[in-house]
């Protein structure tokens, strides 16, 4: 291998370089360089070849050029790209004054309405154009003061009013208060003298009343009495003798039966003494004795 690269290096006698055509990149003279690169079409176009209208927006591998023109020292560059269709070649440029393209050659850029040359706003010269934004800026400043000064006198309005009114509502509710309390204070107490009156009459034809049932009821009662004493004396002997006044009940605690815990199911044993059966108490000391004690 490495002999192989050194025989390539090898030139023959007669080797002769002016006889080489091709001339070393260095030496080689500079045209306008293009750059491959991918684009959009930055505008809607229409082919004037063959009619094609390729829209806004369409990729394309085109080539850029760097041209010598320049506006502000800013570069202008070429594209070139070709018609999808007849593959004709389209050209256009940078366009920075308008921030923009335009369209050179192979195309027609399609009509937009917003670009109309007519209108004013394409017209007009920079210092046209400067001295309408700061009529604009002016304007807009002084609407913004104006507008501030407007509020702020709207506010102090409001507040004015505001003011009026709580002012206005606190006189009506005192002369209001003022009013219900004298008026209040005449009708209660006609209003109390009146229920007085009313209980009083009340009162006194209750009694009255009262007192005519009480004597009505008590000539009823005599009359009543009268002859109820007269049918008692009558009856009283005979049915008095028979009759035998009940036992004057005693308080002695009786005591009832014992009933058999189960019916049918008596128990024995004598009728036992209802008190409990005295255990015989065991002796004190055995208590003890007996849990401790092994006797038995
Ligand atoms: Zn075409």
């Amino acid at each position: 291998m490495s002999e192989r690269k050194v025989l390539t290096k090898y030139y023959p006698p007669e080797f002769d370089p002016s006889k080489i055509a091709r001339t070393p990149k260095h030496l080689r003279p500079t045209g306008p360089k293009t750059i491959p690169v991918r684009l959009m079409a930055p505008f809607s176009m229409k082919c004037t070849s063959c009619g094609e209208y390729i829209y806004k927006g369409r990729k394309f591998n085109a080539r850029k050029e760097t041209t010598d023109e320049k506006y502000l020292a800013i570069t202008i560059y070429r594209f070139y790209i070709r018609c999808t269709r007849c593959s004709s070649e389209i050209t256009f440029k940078t366009d920075p004054k308008n921030m923009d393209y335009t369209c050179e050659r192979g195309a027609k850029r399609n009509f937009e309405s917003w670009r109309n040359p007519e209108s004013e706003e394409l017209k007009e010269t920079d210092e046209q154009r400067l001295d309408r934004l700061e009529r604009e800026e002016m304007d807009e400043a002084e609407n913004a003061e104006r507008n501030a000064m407007e509020e702020l006198e709207e506010k102090m309005e409001e507040s004015k009013r505001e003011m009026q009114v709580a002012d206005a509502l606190d006189e009506i509710m005192q002369r209001n208060a003022r009013i219900e309390r004298g008026e209040k204070g005449g009708k209660e107490d006609q209003a109390l003298v009146q229920v007085r009156d009313l209980a009083r009459e009340q009162r006194e034809a209750e009694e009255r009343a009262d007192a005519e049932a009480a004597r009505r009821a008590f000539d009823a009662a005599n009359v009543e009495r009268a002859r109820l004493e007269e049918q008692a004396k009558l009856q009283a002997q005979p049915v008095e003798s028979a009759k035998e006044s009940p036992p004057a009940p005693s308080f002695e605690r009786m005591r009832k039966p014992k009933k058999s815990l189960v019916p049918g199911l008596v128990r024995k044993v004598e009728p036992a003494p209802i008190s409990q059966p005295v255990v015989p108490p065991k002796p004190a000391g055995l208590d003890l004795g007996d849990y401790g004690s092994d006797d038995d």
